[in-house]
């Protein structure tokens, strides 16, 4: 085991958290900050095969007792567990902020609380639940949901707090126990949840969090034959590694991956809400899935538009994510922000135009001015893939099946926004746009009891609402023969 370490008046253990104690490992690696950079903030436990055979073996002790509370008494757990996060929603958001990056008056205000309200969420709809009851060819049919057995859960660095909360909490609730493995560029705000998890009285070995990389932990877990689901979000090369070892175990697996989402706007369109819209793709420094990061606008109103984008693009500032006044932050890592220059400059060299931006903010430091870019071409790499930037594309469309063809020109299909005043053009583009989720004049608000995945590379199977619930149970239907069977009382 190692010390705890004191972030800023915060006291951070580094280590995993399994079977309701905490346990460090042989090696660690190191977690920066993102706007402070080279800013060491800890070095934390580096998991291995020993990890996930321990967190394997305690979920699996664990699974029986927890599968045999009800729903309302799983319930219980957490929505304490949603009360001590929302009791320390300032620790929370400063030790996500420093790790990695997001402005914390989001994290304060919006980001945190949604990770409460993920867990009362999935307690109220587990306990909601009721089985579907039929009579059909004389028989009586159920539909039973039984709790699968020991969840893998992994997450990404971009959102590591909300998806984390989002992920577990249907696996807890419909009665499996947990492996959550966060990404190692940000793992911090899951070690202060094992902190709440122990607080909030969990049996041992219900919720285990362990730290590592995905090359070392993540595939000794994905390949353990005790865990019984498997739900990832990431990257798409990440999923087809992972997809195999799901393969292997003929384990269900589903996976949120990278996006390529487009913003459309139509000329009936409100062009000021649209371009403030598109200017705010830029906030988290593009770092977020479901960004629209093919703006897409209906020729005769595309100048008008870009006058609006770049007045709202020029409002940016970029600096200390704690500082309120900064609306973008800074990239996650060197590597990443190397990794989106990349883009540019291959976009640059194959000729398309860098229309604004395009270049480091500063020398030091993870910043990238926001850029966008005119294709040459559709084919273009910079429209095809996912950046994780700050980097938008522009084109233009004449008419709306041109615009639709553009936006559903990519192999991804995480999601779609779409700007129209026309209530018809709505309802028709909105279901012609290939995506998990299409929203029609905003952006991110999410229902949580609603079906969220992708289409095409942006994923498999889909979660939120009774989707998560069915995907971590084992579904079986009982049928018994009508009038063959009598109660005793
Ligand atoms: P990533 O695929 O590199 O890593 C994601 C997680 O997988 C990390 O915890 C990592 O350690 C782990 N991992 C890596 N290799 C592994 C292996 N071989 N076995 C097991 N685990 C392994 O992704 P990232 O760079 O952390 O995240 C960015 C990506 O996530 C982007 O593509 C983004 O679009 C996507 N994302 C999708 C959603 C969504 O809901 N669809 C949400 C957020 C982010």
């Amino acid at each position: 085991m190692h010390e705890r370490i004191d972030i800023e008046g915060i006291s951070v253990s580094p280590d995993h958290f399994i079977d309701g104690k905490r346990v460090g490992s042989p090696t660690t690696f190191e977690t920066r900050c993102p706007f402070d950079w080279p800013r060491k903030l800890a070095d934390v436990a580096r998991g291995d095969a020993a990890t996930a055979d321990l967190a394997a073996q305690a979920a699996s002790a664990a699974f029986p007792g927890w599968a045999a509370l009800t729903a309302a008494q799983r319930g219980v757990y957490l929505h304490r567990l949603a009360d001590l996060i929302e009791a320390n929603v300032e620790q929370l958001a400063l030790i996500e902020c420093l790790d990695m990056g997001m402005l914390l008056e989001s994290l304060r205000l919006r980001v945190i609380l949604r990770g409460a309200a993920n867990f009362r969420n999935y307690a109220d709809l587990a306990s909601a639940h009721e089985e579907r009851v039929w009579s059909s060819r004389g028989t009586a049919n159920r539909v039973i949901r039984s709790p699968a057995g020991p969840a893998l859960i992994i997450t990404p660095w971009n959102a590591p707090f909300m998806l984390s909360t989002w992920k577990c909490a249907p696996a807890l609730a419909a009665g499996n126990t947990v492996i959550l493995k966060p990404a190692d560029w940000s793992p911090l705000s899951a070690s202060l949840l094992a902190d709440l998890i122990e607080q909030a009285g969990f049996p041992p070995g219900v919720f285990n969090i362990v730290q590592g990389l995905g090359t070392e932990l993540g595939n000794a877990l994905t390949g353990d034959p005790r865990i019984k689901r498997i739900s990832f979000t990431g990257s798409v090369p990440t999923a087809r590694v992972i997809g195999k070892a799901a393969a292997e175990n003929i384990v269900p697996f589903t996976a949120e991956l990278g996006g390529k989402s487009p913003l459309l706007v139509f000329a009936d369109a409100d062009l000021d809400a649209a371009a403030r819209k598109a200017a705010g793709q830029y906030d988290d420094s593009g770092q977020v899935c479901m960004a629209g990061t093919r703006i897409i606008v209906e020729e005769s109103v595309s100048e008008a538009f870009l006058e609006r984008f770049h007045a709202y693009t020029d409002a940016h500032v970029m600096g200390d994510s704690r500082d309120p006044a900064t609306t973008m932050s800074a990239l996650i890592h060197p590597v990443h922000a190397a990794r989106v220059l990349g883009f540019i400059d291959r976009a640059r060299t194959a000729g398309d135009t860098i229309v604004r931006g395009g270049k480091r903010w500063k020398d030091d430091g993870n910043w990238i001015e926001p850029t966008l870019i005119a294709p040459r071409d559709n084919a273009s790499e910079v429209v095809q893939n996912e950046v994780f930037g700050p980097v938008l594309t522009f084109q233009t469309f004449k008419d709306e099946a041109e615009g639709i063809a553009l936006a559903n020109s990519t192999a991804y299909g995480l999601s779609g926004i779409v700007y129209t005043g026309s209530a018809e053009r709505a309802e028709r583009v909105g279901r012609a746009v290939r995506g998990g989720t299409v929203w029609v004049n905003t952006f991110l608000i999410r229902d949580l009891t609603a079906p969220f995945g992708g289409i095409g590379i942006s994923g498999i199977g889909r979660e939120g609402g009774d989707y998560a619930l069915d995907f971590h149970s084992d579904l079986k239907t009982l049928q018994i023969l009508e009038g063959s069977v009598r109660s005793s009382q």
